[in-house]
């Protein structure tokens, strides 16, 4: 279905947070195709202009008594995902004067959408030294990622779609393809002229390199001898999200097609699972990457950066 993804702002976002995010989207939706309904809430850090959307999403979906359990989930501050608790998020930001945010796709099966919420992206309005709005650009490529890949399953049962997109609970796939093409795509847009940001966000081999240094460091540090199939959101996270992308980059390299998640391994994902459309993507087996893909985690950084694009 030819649908743009639609976003709704809490009242205290500024235009520039407004304009920033509908540009990713659109560029998210022209660059990863079209999947349908999907919705792109964005808290700002008032809690009165949170609570205000809030109710408009409430009232979207829900009548009579399921109204007031929908304000009564969304505005518990103690629970994870809720939209209020996105709004403390960027309300905290502020009051510690520290960059942190958080955005996610959350489900909205039952309604037969793509449920995304984001804490404030204050990088668009350029509020800390050092953190250029290409960084919340970037973020809302990874979420509308996500779309992709849910979308690839999205009629399954929860256990069928979670064991295709994320088997034995490993992420690497789910948030190193996220990440890697959000992060490719971003640079690829501003090296061909597409996008044009004010200030330089450096280039991918950079981005690469800090994430293959701040993965290796997490498995020292966190979960020594961790493979790349063994990180979960529990075990080495944040590994999942660094090493995955150089996982992803690895395959894409091999193949030599950038396209490849988009037009051969998630069409055929809900068909043939994760082993076979793996198969039929990359050529060979998962058993047989990971053995691969740890000779490759030894070699020099240059030599790594050789299988990134020069963007
Ligand atoms: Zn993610």
């Amino acid at each position: 279905m030819p649908f743009y993804p639609n976003a709704f702002f809490a009242s205290d976002l500024s235009d520039n947070v407004i304009n920033g995010v509908n540009l990713a989207l659109k560029t998210a939706a022209d660059e990863f195709g079209k999947y349908g309904p999907v919705e792109y809430w964005v808290l700002g850090t008032d809690k009165q202009a949170a609570l205000d959307l809030i109710n408009k999403f409430c009232e979207r979906y829900y009548y009579g008594p399921m109204l007031p359990y929908c304000n009564s989930i969304e505005t518990d501050e103690t629970r994870e995902h809720s939209m209020i608790a996105y709004q403390k998020i960027g309300e905290n930001a502020i009051l510690n004067n520290r960059p942190m945010g958080s955005a996610g796709h959350n489900g909205g099966f039952g309604r037969g959408i793509h449920n995304l919420t984001s804490s404030y992206p204050f990088n668009f309005d350029n509020l800390f030294e050092g953190h250029p709005p290409q960084e919340d650009f970037k973020t809302v490529l990874h979420e509308y990622f996500h779309v992709v890949q849910i979308s690839s399953v999205y009629n399954l049962e929860r256990e069928e779609r979670e064991s295709k997109i994320k088997p034995g609970g490993t992420i690497w796939m789910m948030e190193g393809a996220a990440e890697y093409m959000a992060n490719y795509t971003l640079f690829k847009l501003i090296d061909n002229g597409t996008i044009d940001f004010e200030k330089s966000w450096g280039t991918l081999r950079e981005k690469m390199q800090n994430k293959m240094n701040n993965g290796k460091l997490n498995i020292e540090e966190n979960c020594p001898n961790s493979k790349l199939n063994e990180f979960t959101y529990q075990s080495c996270n944040s590994a999942g999200y660094d090493l995955g992308s150089w996982g992803v980059a690895y395959l894409i390299n091999k193949v030599n097609n950038q396209n490849i998640l988009l037009d051969t391994f998630y069409p055929n994902l809900k068909e043939l699972g994760f082993e076979g459309a793996f198969n039929l993507a990359f050529g060979f087996t998962t058993e047989e990457f990971y053995e691969e893909f740890e000779e490759f985690l030894q070699l020099p950084i240059e030599q790594q950066l050789e299988i990134i694009p020069d963007i």
